[in-house]
């Protein structure tokens, strides 16, 4: 939940700056192999400027991700840090990407936050840049070596097998 940021103050006083430091927990953000974690806050370091045409956002954000590696399926974290650079006025023209600023000086900052990260989410993470990924025979993680178990037959089939023929007795 990112809280709106009040910024009637500075509204109308070209000029007037203010640091706004923040930290939010972000929901929902993300695909099946990247996501923002939900219960780490996303931390926002910002300077709130008043210009003529509205307020300009600009500072880094800085979030958790809870990746899953596309080829071995092991889930690891990273973090993201985005520099944000962005304007925000009280009625954005639709053909620009200013974002929305509610008449009363409420800055919601929800959607800036979103489309920074989302620009930064991995579309395949990878949990090191050489992963050898899953066997395609046995399915065991080939970083962990040579995979000599696909040749052999798994051993609970092998138990199986013994047990085949008593089974066919009765
Ligand atoms: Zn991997
Ligand atoms: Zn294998």
């Amino acid at each position: 939940m990112i809280e709106p940021i009040d910024v009637a103050d500075l509204l109308g006083h070209p000029g007037a700056s203010r640091r706004h430091r923040a930290a939010w927990t972000l929901d929902g953000l993300g695909t099946e192999l990247a996501r923002v974690r939900d219960d780490v806050p996303v931390e926002a370091d910002l300077l709130l400027e008043s210009v003529v045409e509205g307020i300009l956002v600009s500072g880094s954000i800085e979030a958790t991700l809870a990746l899953r590696c596309a080829r071995c399926l092991t889930g690891f974290e990273q973090a993201c840090s985005v520099e944000v650079h962005e304007m925000f006025v009280v009625a954005p023209e639709a053909d620009t990407d200013d974002y929305a600023l509610e008449p009363e000086g409420l800055l919601d900052g929800d959607q800036m936050v979103r489309d920074a990260i989302g620009l930064e989410l991995p579309f395949s993470p990878l949990c090191r840049p050489d992963c050898q990924g899953l066997c395609p025979v046995c399915g065991g993680d080939r970083n962990l070596g040579e995979c000599p178990g696909h040749v052999e037959v798994d051993p609970r089939w092998a138990a199986l097998e013994q047990l085949a023929p008593m089974l066919d007795e009765h």
